[in-house]
């Protein structure tokens, strides 16, 4: 580290917190931020000049798959071109492979390869026999469990019983449940009728798995949660009637956050019949109206978070729908797709956007505020944004190894210009500027939900 105050000033940029937005200098120390203030300047250090641009806290995706076309270093690099400096991913332990030996590979590989700072949640599919495993995973530094409520053809779907068994270990360790919340015995009898009917798998996408039996379920592991005394997490949220049992509980005080993605907030079925099977995604895209409850829902806080639920599975439109795996890219597109539908569209300010995308999931895993802010001792971990760059999103920009976006021709405004971690500049006009393995692990912790 130098002994000059900065190494870095960014000057003349609106600074954007939870709190608001204001036109200050940051000075860059090291890793860290050393200072805010109207005005900065020091001999030697370099200047960034962001005159006209936002400076964001760099989004913290908590909600990512790094195992399909992009492993944890390819999806690292699409991450942070669209702006997002901290990956929390789920590391899905499947039956019969070693629970700690598992987690343990993900977090090397992650650490071998990964250009951005990285946690990881646990994703639990056996839970009988992989229970016994959760107090050693949390000894390193995993406190969240993900179990599915849905995929029981798959055997992926944990019961009510034993998904309270894991609730009340977790509770005990003071960890978070996340769970997938589609009720899947349900779905599956629906899904099994339409097809015996001969229907078209790719049309009735959505009537087989009805935004009622995902609010049947969110509404069932909520209650689970409750009586377990286990702080719950509800991933994807993706429909309107699903924020009745979230605002039912968080109106309690219980403690319930929830979670959207950007695919729920700006496609429909519609994109689903359009784009076939790389559209399907698990719950599905459903209807307008629920895009328009679901930004309402993050406006006014009944969701806290948005995650991409990056999963780029190889697939082509005309591929069979009923065989074709769940999942798309996401995570470079979900910065733009945010700004430009909440911000630019008139939901929400931009200091909302940062509480959705950086602080909040910050503070719900104990990140903050070294992660997701940008006060003097933060990580320096940030993004030049331009407000008014208008571009268009397409496959062929997007750094995933994926052929194809579900946002293809999709017109935004705004734009990241510049994304800094921890000091570093890594991605600077289009161009990666970071190299394999600089990321680090950082060990999560949910305390702070029990207090
Ligand atoms: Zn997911």
């Amino acid at each position: 580290m130098s002994d000059q105050p900065f190494d870095i000033i960014i000057q003349g940029g609106q600074v954007v917190s939870g709190d608001g937005v204001a036109e200050l200098d940051i000075g860059i120390r090291g890793e860290q931020v050393a200072a805010l203030a109207k005005h900065l300047e020091a001999a030697g250090a370099r200047i960034i000049n962001a005159n006209g641009k936002l400076i964001l806290p760099g989004a913290i995706d908590v909600h990512v798959h790094p195992v399909y076309m992009d492993d944890l270093g390819a999806t690292s690099i699409s991450a942070a071109f669209g702006g997002i400096t901290t990956m929390v991913h789920f590391a899905y332990v499947r039956p019969g492979m070693p629970f700690i030996g598992t987690l343990e590979a993900f977090r090397d590989e992650g650490e071998a390869k990964s250009v951005l700072d990285f946690s990881m949640h646990a994703g639990m599919f056996d839970v009988e026999n992989q229970l016994e495993y959760v107090p050693q995973a949390f000894e390193m530094g995993i406190t969240s469990y993900k179990v599915f409520m849905t995929y029981a053809k798959l055997k992926w779907m944990t019961d009510d019983y034993h998904m309270l068994a894991l609730m009340d270990v977790v509770a005990d360790h003071h960890g978070l449940i996340m769970v997938h919340c589609e009720n899947g015995l349900a779905t599956d009898y629906l899904e099994d009728k339409y097809l015996r009917e001969g229907q078209s798998p790719r049309e009735r996408f959505m009537d087989m798995r009805p935004a009622l039996l995902e609010a049947e379920a969110t509404n069932r592991a909520i209650s689970l949660a409750q009586v377990a005394g286990c702080p719950i997490y509800i991933v994807h949220v993706s429909a309107a009637p699903v924020l009745g049992p979230i605002r039912e509980a968080k109106a309690r005080g219980w403690r319930v956050w929830a979670e959207t993605c950007p695919q729920y907030l700006t496609l429909t079925h519609q994109t689903t019949l359009e784009q076939g099977a790389i559209a399907k995604i698990g719950p599905p895209l459903r209807t307008a109206e629920d895009n328009a409850a679901l930004w309402d829902a993050l406006a006014d806080g009944t969701l806290d978070t948005v995650g991409s639920d990056h999963a780029p599975k190889d697939k082509k439109p005309d591929d069979d729908f009923f065989d074709a795996a769940y999942g798309s890219p996401q995570i470079e597109t979900m910065p733009n797709l945010l700004y430009d539908g909440g911000v630019h569209g008139g939901h929400f300010p931009v200091s909302r956007l940062v509480q959705v995308m950086s602080e909040n999931p910050a503070r719900v895993l104990g990140l903050y505020p070294q992660k997701g802010s940008l006060r003097p001792g933060s990580d320096a971990d940030l993004v030049i944004w331009d407000p008014d760059k208008r571009h268009t999103l397409s496959h062929n920009s997007q750094h995933s190894n994926a052929p194809y976006t579900l946002y293809e021709g999709r017109e935004v405004i705004g734009a990241p210009i510049l994304t800094m971690q921890r000091g570093k500049v890594i991605v600077e006009n289009g161009e990666l500027k970071a190299d394999p393995g600089t990321g680090r692990f950082l060990t999560t912790s949910t305390d702070s939900l029990y207090t």
